[in-house]
């Protein structure tokens, strides 16, 4: 295995001793302000923000940058002192592996498996999982991925825990000899929480102590990490639909989302955040902007991670945050109201006089 193999997965037991033999010091680099300690801050600041934690640049980073943000990125989560943002963090961890795997594993489809070195065959990342023999395939071809695997039903259960939905429930599941049948797409589910838990375990690191050592030249890093965190305080419960009530900024957002302009990533997470925020589910959504630049797919992906393990939603940033990015214009000066977009939608709820009509139900009762 390689360097660009390990960059792309910085969890493997092999990267970890790979970034031993190095011989760089951590400590080092980030009393250094190395380019990895950047890209560490990217990788949390990712995670928080959109679920995910690949480069938004990648051109950026070296492979070794990618390889030594990660245990950057696990001390300064461990810092944030936050099982929330921890979760959050190996959850997006978890998602960006898995996707490279899936990518990896259609390449071994077009019988492409040995051709480069940065890509992870199924046999390796199950033996690193300590799933070799939990989890085989149903039939083997020399060039294409099965579509059907056999689980032990010990390791399913422990892997298709959680709110999964009832198709995951063993009763409503085909179990042969002992072993759970699941399709290639389920396969990837049950390998991300497998991941997650490998990336969770061991955080937060103990014996790292604010203003000392290491933390020290981590101190500007970590509050704007905490100043992203801090915005998960949730406004109050809104549940009520009214887009004649959002605010500028969403409503700019809207507005160019419809005149099909492609919103960048953190514009599209502010809107899924707020629309979320309102009470709107994924469904709900797509069908709110169905006429815009947001595909189906995308709206989906967003809304799942606007919520985290312990079911606590993300709210959109505050109107400091939207100002620094350049999405509030503060129209009107009506920051001087509230101070985050959710709270405005709040005020402006509670204080209009007329007989508002939520639009779900306007659509529930155009499709009767
Ligand atoms: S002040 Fe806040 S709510 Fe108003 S437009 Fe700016 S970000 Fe949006």
């Amino acid at each position: 295995m390689s360097t660009p193999l390990y960059a792309r997965y910085p969890f493997l037991e092999a990267a970890r001793q790979a970034v031993g033999e190095l011989g760089v010091d951590i400590e080092t680099l980030i009393a250094e302000g190395a380019p990895a300690v950047d890209r560490g801050r990217e990788r949390v600041e990712r995670a928080l923000l959109a679920g995910r934690v690949d480069a938004e640049e990648p051109a950026e980073w070296r492979d070794e940058d990618e390889l030594l943000s990660y245990p950057i990125a696990r001390i300064l989560v461990s810092l944030l002192d936050s099982g929330a943002a921890i979760d959050k963090y190996a959850a997006a961890e978890a998602k960006t592996a898995v996707q490279r795997l899936e990518k990896d594993f259609e390449a071994g489809d077009d019988g492409l498996k040995s051709t480069t070195s940065a890509r992870l065959d199924r046999e390796t990342v199950l033996e690193e999982l300590d799933l070799s023999t939990a989890i085989r395939p149903e039939t083997s071809h020399p060039s294409r991925e099965p579509e059907w695997f056999r689980v032990g039903v010990g390791s399913y259960l422990r892997l298709a825990s959680g709110d999964r939905g009832d198709s995951w429930r063993l009763v409503n599941r085909e179990v042969v000899d002992g072993d759970v049948r699941v399709e290639r797409g389920e396969l990837f589910a049950l390998l991300r929480t497998a991941i997650r838990r490998r990336i969770a375990a061991g955080l937060p690191f103990e014996g790292l102590t604010e203003g000392e050592g290491i933390v020290e030249p981590l101190e500007a890093d970590l509050a704007e990490l905490r100043r992203l965190l801090s915005e998960r305080t949730v406004v109050g419960k809104i549940d009520f639909v009214n887009r004649a009530l959002f605010p500028p900024c969403i409503e700019n957002l809207l507005q160019k989302a419809e005149d099909g302009i492609e919103l960048q990533e953190f514009e599209s997470f502010t809107l899924m955040a707020f629309l979320t925020g309102i009470g709107m589910e994924a469904d709900e959504i797509i069908e709110f902007c169905e006429n815009s630049s947001l595909d189906p797919e995308g709206i989906r992906y967003q809304t799942e991670y606007l919520k985290d393990d312990r079911g606590t939603q993300y709210p959109p940033p505050s109107c400091e945050t939207l100002s620094a990015y350049g999405i509030c214009h503060n129209e009107d000066d009506h920051w001087k109201t509230a101070g985050h977009p959710l709270a405005y939608y709040q005020a402006r709820l509670e204080a209009s006089d007329d007989d508002l009509v939520d639009w779900r139900e306007r659509q529930s009762q155009l499709s009767e």
